[in-house]
């Protein structure tokens, strides 16, 4: 992990790491932001989320959108219909429900729609600084499971599995130092393991194929 906060310093950061960091990390933007996140690349996601943001920035201001013009607004990104739903009935339980707020704990956010626990991590993570979680996504899950950390099926699977297999003053920033990894040398496919700073200490768990492309000099 200290390898890789050298590693990461000048990349690119994530999508929703950029919008905690504009809004100074508004716990509001940073769930819409990371609701639109899923499945989607990160400049479409910075993208959309900067439209809807320029239209509404409160959950009062968003609740007043219609779907449709929720889903003008966040296209392309991928299910953007369905997001458009979630976001939606999203702002209108913040109103009703919680005050207008983001709730701070993982029971309340798990009931908000589209929210699961990888988004409600974040959330705490980012915007209520918790020390206490670990965000798992696709990039945490398949590079745990290469570097041989954990030996898990699913990020819900990997997320209980890194509490036990990691220190805990790393948690809240596995994700921001595996997803930032995954997007630019540990990719899904052809990962960069040539050009790997940790490649000393990865036994590369499932990797077939690999690409001797040059990434980390392209900073
Ligand atoms: S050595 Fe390869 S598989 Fe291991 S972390 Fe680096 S890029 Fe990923």
């Amino acid at each position: 992990m200290r390898t890789l906060a050298r590693e990461i310093d000048g990349l690119e950061l994530p999508a929703v790491e950029k919008i905690s960091e504009s809004s100074q990390e508004d716990p509001f933007q940073v769930l819409i932001g990371t609701l639109l996140s899923a499945r989607t690349q990160d400049a479409t996601t910075a993208a959309a989320s900067e439209r809807l943001f320029a239209k509404a920035r409160t959950p009062d201001a968003m609740s007043k959108l219609t779907v449709k013009q929720i889903e003008k607004l966040i296209y392309p990104v991928s299910f953007y219909r369905h997001k458009a739903r979630h976001v939606k009935e999203t702002c209108r339980l913040l109103v009703e429900r919680f005050n207008s707020r983001v709730p701070q704990t993982m029971e309340e956010l798990l009931t908000l729609p589209g929210v699961g626990r990888k988004t409600a991590n974040l959330v705490l993570i980012l915007a209520f600084k918790s020390a206490k979680n670990i965000c798992v996504d696709t990039h945490v899950h398949r590079i745990s499971n290469r570097l041989g950390w954990v030996t898990t099926k699913s990020p819900d699977e990997t997320e209980q599995a890194l509490y036990q297999a990691t220190d805990a003053r790393w948690w809240p920033i596995v994700n921001l130092y595996l997803v930032t990894w995954g997007q630019n040398v540990c990719r899904p496919v052809y990962p960069r393991c040539s050009e790997c700073a940790i490649a000393t200490w990865c036994p590369k768990v499932g990797v077939a194929r690999t690409s001797r492309a040059r990434a980390v000099n392209s900073r």
